[in-house]
This record gives C-alpha cells, structure tokens and sequence, in this order.
C-alpha cells in the first residue's frame, strides 16, 4: 500500500519535529517554506519547497497535483494566510480547520470565541486609538497590557500599562505604550492578571471527533518567552484544574470541528483557569512528550490529520523541558548531557540570534524529587 502523505505549510523546527514522527509510522512529509526562509530546519528531514505563499494559483497547483496525491494539509505556523490556506482546502484536505487558523491569527478573535463559550478570560476591549484605550482603561482601573493583535508571538508586540491609581496619572504611560505600538492597529487590551502561575493543555481531537488529553503543562515565561515546561504537572488542585481545562478545551474543538493538536494556555488564579490565548498547532509546552509521553504531539498530530487512530496520551515518568534560547550551549555542555540518559538534546540548526528558540532539553526522571533534582543540576551545567 501506498503510504499516506502528508503536507506542512511551514518548515521550521515545529515541522522538523513532526516530520520526525510522521517517519516512524509511515507517513511520508512534504513542507512548504516560504522563499525568504534560509536553511529551513525541516529540511534535515523531509524535502521542503521554496514558494511564495502569495501566490495562490502556483500553491493549488503544487498541493493539488493529482500525480503526486496528499492526504492531508495542515500547518506548524498559525500565520498562513487565512486567503491561501480556503483556496488550497478546494484541492485538498486541510486540518485543523479554517475557522481555527482564522480565530488563532487575531487575539480579539480568540477572546471573543473564549468568552461566547463561557471560558475565563481576561477583561479585553478593541483599540483602535488613544479614546478606546482611555475608555478601557478607564473600564479595567487596574494594570493592564496592550498588545497587537495579530503576529504576536514570545512576549513580543506587547507594552505592560502599570495603572498609577488614578486615569489622569496612568494616561502619559498609556500614550507611550500606544506610540509604540501605533504602527500595527487595530491593538486589544487586556486586564493583567495576576496570576498565581501558567499552564497549558494539550489536546487532540480525530476526525470521528474522538478527543485525547495530555496531562496538564506547568510554564515558566521570562521575558514573555517560554523558558520551562513541567508535566505532568502536579499539585493539590490539579485534578480540579485539569476538569476545568478539558471542559474548555472540549467546547473550543467541537465548536471548530477541529482535528488535530491544540494547544490552550491558561493563567491560574486562585484554583481558576483564565485562558490566554490558543495555538491550532503543536506547541512548545508540548515538547517533552517526545520522551514523556506513551505518544509524542507530533506523531498524535500526524496520526489525527492522516485518518489514523490516535495513540495514547498518557505521561511516562516525569518530565521537563528547558528551551535553549539566543546562544547555543557549548560542546563541553553537549558532552555532559550526553552522559546522562535522561536527559535529551534537541538542537533545530538554526544559527544564534538573540531572544531565538534554537533548540530545547527534555530532561527525565521516574519520580518528581528526581526530576527537581536533575533540573538543579542541568541549569547549573547550562
Ligand atoms: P502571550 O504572547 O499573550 O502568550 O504572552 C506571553 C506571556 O506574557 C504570557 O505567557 C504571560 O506570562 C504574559 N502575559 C500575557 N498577557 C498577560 C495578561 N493579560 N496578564 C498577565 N500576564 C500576561
């Protein structure tokens, strides 16, 4: 039998990691990268064409070959556009869904989905000038971030609006946050939530509508930058916040006929899940379920888009993830991770750049004081 392909429209580390996945079961991978992109990392792995997502007629007629049939379509980036992505789905099957990839391009379009399914969500309002951001925060009367809404991504796009007590004394902050961002209106803002701590939740839903969980992903941001995923995530309301996360992750696949990995990311407060925002895609918080996990997001990804069943989602042990960001580590360091078997290199080849994603390390343990230990140690060898 002909093995089933499957095409990505990206090709970086994401489609890197899927590709590596779709082999073990069989799954042929074809990414298509824009031209821009230099060395694309998915490239060690699958073939990745060069093309210009602009140019509709050429795409439909790359994924549309009828000698060359695709299974399905789907994407490692949610900035694909909305336009090139209905024109290729006439062709094609596309996974997730438009409706999702349209949604997960624009935060006002995310909140209100999240608040007409009654998920938790910051205080949120429009802005499309320095009037709607008076008569917001003159609403929210509190600290607050002003953020673009669509291609942000790693904390960047965002100005935080420390409120000063009053409106009068917080508007010159306000001013300067919005100057900044005044080349990218229309903008959202947002309550700041003073969260306790953040999680995620990664989901999977096929195409007979059958939906899996992984366990709950504790993440530590710096910068705006994911720096730490713990999971499974363990405390005493775990189990409280783990029902409530399943119970929004339900309603947001079934309302988008979604098949394939979400990813939720929720501040916690006060035993509450607020959700943040949503990625049609797998996601950086799910990376340790390479090792961690019965079944990888990749492969579970693969598996819901192709039409196969999915594979257990259940946590192996302990796990967690540290991204390598800006610089690399050095040989020393790759050597002395080499010497510990738990701990797992993923390096995406992709040259230095300040504040960039250039690769991550799963480290795993059988019980959680292990793990802790292990994490003290490797951070030290970082
Ligand atoms: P985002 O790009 O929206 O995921 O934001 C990146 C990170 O910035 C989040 O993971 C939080 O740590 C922080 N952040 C974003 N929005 C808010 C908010 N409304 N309240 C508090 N922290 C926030």
């Amino acid at each position: 039998m002909q093995a089933k392909k499957l095409a990505i429209l990206g090709g970086g580390q994401l489609a890197k990691m899927l590709a590596q996945a779709a082999k073990r079961i069989n799954v042929d991978v074809i990414c298509f990268e824009s031209k821009q992109v230099e060395n694309p990392c998915a490239a060690e792995i699958a073939p990745v064409l060069p093309v210009d997502f602009a140019d509709l007629t050429s795409m439909s007629k790359l994924i549309g070959d009828k000698n060359n049939p695709i299974t399905a379509l789907t994407i490692e980036t949610e900035n694909i556009p909305v336009s090139l992505a209905k024109a290729l789905a006439e062709s094609v099957t596309f996974y997730p869904s438009i409706e999702a990839l349209k949604t997960s391009q624009d935060r006002l379009f995310e909140k209100t989905l999240f608040s007409e399914l009654n998920i938790p969500t910051p205080t949120y309002f429009n802005i499309n000038n320095m009037n709607d951001l008076y008569l917001g925060l003159e609403k929210i009367q509190h600290n607050s971030v002003l953020k673009t809404r669509t291609m942000g991504y790693d904390g960047k796009g965002q100005q935080v609006i420390r409120w000063q007590g009053n409106l009068d004394k917080t508007l010159p902050i306000a001013e300067k946050a919005f100057n900044v961002l005044a080349n990218s209106l229309p903008l959202i803002l947002e309550s700041f939530v003073d969260f306790d701590y953040e999680v995620s939740l990664i989901s999977v839903r096929d195409k007979l509508g059958n939906i899996k969980y992984y366990p709950l992903t504790k993440n530590t941001h710096e910068s705006g930058i994911l720096r730490l995923s713990e999971a499974p995530f363990s405390a005493p309301e775990a189990d409280v916040l783990m029902q409530q996360a399943q119970t929004h992750a339900q309603k947001i696949l079934s309302k988008l006929d979604y098949v394939g990995v979400l990813a939720i990311e929720f501040f916690v407060k006060n035993n509450m899940l607020i959700a943040n925002e949503m990625a049609p895609r797998v996601h950086n918080s799910g990376h340790w379920t390479i090792e961690g996990a019965n079944t990888s997001q990749f492969e579970n990804h693969v598996r819901a888009v192709c039409g196969l069943p999915l594979g257990s989602t259940e946590a192996i042990g302990f796990s967690a993830m540290q991204n390598i960001i800006s610089t690399l580590p050095s040989d020393e360091v790759i050597a002395k991770i080499a010497d510990l078997p738990d701990v797992h290199l993923h390096l995406y080849g992709k040259s230095p750049r300040p504040n960039r994603k250039l690769g991550h390390i799963t480290i795993w343990a059988d019980t959680q004081d292990k793990l802790k230990e292990f994490i003290k140690n490797t951070t030290q060898a970082n």
